[in-house]
């Protein structure tokens, strides 16, 4: 793995956390974006090489809506960049983890994605991600 990417954050009202986290890092959302297979909207800031993702429900069976229901707001994910998500799938199943994706799926700002689930990585929820490549 290669840095951390990025660290995602489950809000319940995006637009008040986007205030409140451009007034903490100093910068503004670069994006927001809509990821409709994990009933999520998104919004990005760049810290440096490290991004932040917010992330709030969009309907009530979403896994954001789920975990605000046990957990309340926070942490949700760890991002870690990887050069191939299908191949660091592969290394990682290999080695015993358990995967949530065993294949990689499209996930929002143009990352090809999958996670690891925590049972496997002491409760901590573990996305990998690499770069689609543009054609
Ligand atoms: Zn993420």
């Amino acid at each position: 793995m290669n840095k951390i990417e990025h660290i995602g954050i489950a809000v319940k009202d995006i637009e008040q956390s986007n205030a409140l986290f451009s007034q903490l890092l100093n910068v503004q959302p670069y994006k927001m974006e809509i990821v409709e297979s994990e009933g999520v909207i998104t919004s990005f800031f760049m810290v440096g090489e490290t991004k932040i993702e917010l992330l709030q429900a969009t309907h009530a069976e979403s896994p954001i809506a789920k975990f605000i229901e046990k957990k309340g707001e926070g942490i949700h994910h760890i991002a870690f960049g990887v050069n191939d998500t299908n191949t660091e799938i592969e290394r990682l199943l290999g080695q015993g983890f358990d995967m949530i994706h065993s294949a990689a799926k499209p996930g929002a700002d143009q990352q090809s994605i999958a996670f690891i689930h925590p049972k496997s990585t002491n409760s901590v929820l573990v996305e990998i991600c690499s770069a689609i490549k543009q054609p």
